[in-house]
């Protein structure tokens, strides 16, 4: 079993079709020094290892061959010795990365297509937390992303990609976007120029694109005896979040009386801080900061199967035609059995599937998506 409930024959047929994979995708062409990464992998039985190092790509591929992890990771810092424990890697910097994910949207569609998966028994429940089932084992929430999910997710991709070029400079060439192979994206900034920020500066940086900490003051509104005062920054307000809020609210430099206006109509300071709250809510980018912020981290390798979904987290050169459910869908379309634990709809290879009964049979890159979600197990008698 493993961490959703699934049996021995399931996992079996994952680690069939994984291997496959890793035999036949020999190269990992957005992997650059190999040999100053930390690798580790997370097995069928949910142990994850850690503090392995390759010399090149042929040494990696024939352990994953060998071994079939149900996920691979890689660290963005660049080491010295990185097998040695984490004091003793010699640490020479790190690659920027950033993680967006659907779940972190609040989109409204998300509720429709979840489900709540025993870690035990692997039953689907409503919206239980302990299952009904068996009665021990926990739910843990499994979600198909639709289409207005990956919509969502791209804007903010689009968002993200514009915080980093245009406000903070970087240039395009260093950034690569991914698809995570799930319900999400990974930007990575090789920027040699940036490699070695801290963990504080990173988070810095986090801080900036979420948008936390403007205050009412950088866009010239102060708090007075009065009530508030208006003295817009010397330095402009065309620029940055400043430029956001200003553009927001249909100001520029010359607008001291309108933004008088403005606060007294949002019910004076407290009421124009709230307003600003709202702004930098709707222009900053959902990222989850801690990740951004660790220089010790291993991330999902990029080419590797991810199995949470068996899709690939895959490059992303143009965010608007990139097609998740197509473009990250490599695995094989030969035919199996599976049985369904639940009638459902997806879409994966520009291929819709409605899975009424619960014998279906459809290709291995449907089945694999369904295990790894603990929605299906695989039927060998049929
Ligand atoms: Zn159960
Ligand atoms: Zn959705």
């Amino acid at each position: 079993m493993n961490q959703i409930g699934n049996p021995t024959e399931s996992i079996d047929f994952l680690r069939e079709v994984f291997r496959k994979y890793y035999f036949e995708n020999k190269y990992f062409p957005y992997l650059y020094s190999i040999e100053k990464r930390e690798f580790g992998y997370r097995k069928f039985d949910s142990l994850v290892v850690r503090h392995l190092s390759f010399k090149n790509a042929g040494e990696l591929v024939a352990e994953l061959i060998r071994n079939v992890p149900l996920d691979v990771y890689y660290s963005n810092a660049y080491y010295g010795l990185p097998s040695n424990p984490i004091n003793e890697k010699q640490w020479e910097g790190a690659d920027l990365i950033f993680d967006i994910d659907i779940k972190d949207l609040n989109i409204p569609c998300f509720q429709d297509h979840s489900y709540y998966i025993c870690n035990l028994c692997g039953f689907v429940n409503s919206d239980q937390k302990v299952c009904i089932n068996c009665n021990k084992g926990k739910t843990l929430d499994i979600s198909i992303p639709c289409k207005k999910c990956f919509i969502a997710i791209k804007k903010e991709a689009a968002k993200l990609l514009d915080f980093l070029c245009s406000d903070l400079g970087i240039k395009e060439t260093f950034i690569e976007i991914f698809f995570s192979g799930n319900a999400g994206f990974h930007f990575h900034v090789n920027d040699p120029n940036i490699r070695n920020l801290d963990s504080n500066s990173r988070s810095n940086v986090t801080d900036y694109i979420i948008g936390n900490g403007f205050m009412c003051e950088s866009i010239g509104v102060r708090k007075s005896r009065n009530g508030f005062m208006i003295k817009l920054p010397k330095g402009g307000i065309m620029t940055g979040w400043r430029k956001k809020i200003a553009s927001n609210l249909g100001i520029n430099q010359k607008s001291e009386l309108k933004l008088k206006h403005i606060v007294e109509t949002s019910g004076g300071y407290e009421g124009f801080r709230n307003e600003i709250n709202k702004i930098t809510k709707k222009f900053g980018v959902h990222i989850d900061g801690p990740v951004t912020n660790d220089i010790h981290r291993i991330f999902r390798l990029p080419g590797s199967i991810n199995g949470k979904s068996g899709l690939i987290k895959t490059k992303c050169d143009d965010l608007e035609s990139f097609n998740p459910t197509n473009d990250a869908c490599m695995l094989s379309d030969s035919e199996v059995c599976i049985n369904l634990k639940t009638s459902l709809k997806i879409n994966l290879k520009n291929n819709n599937f409605r899975l009424d009964n619960t014998l279906e049979k459809v290709p291995s890159y449907v089945a694999v998506y369904l295990i790894c979600k603990g929605l299906a197990t695989i039927n060998k008698n049929n």
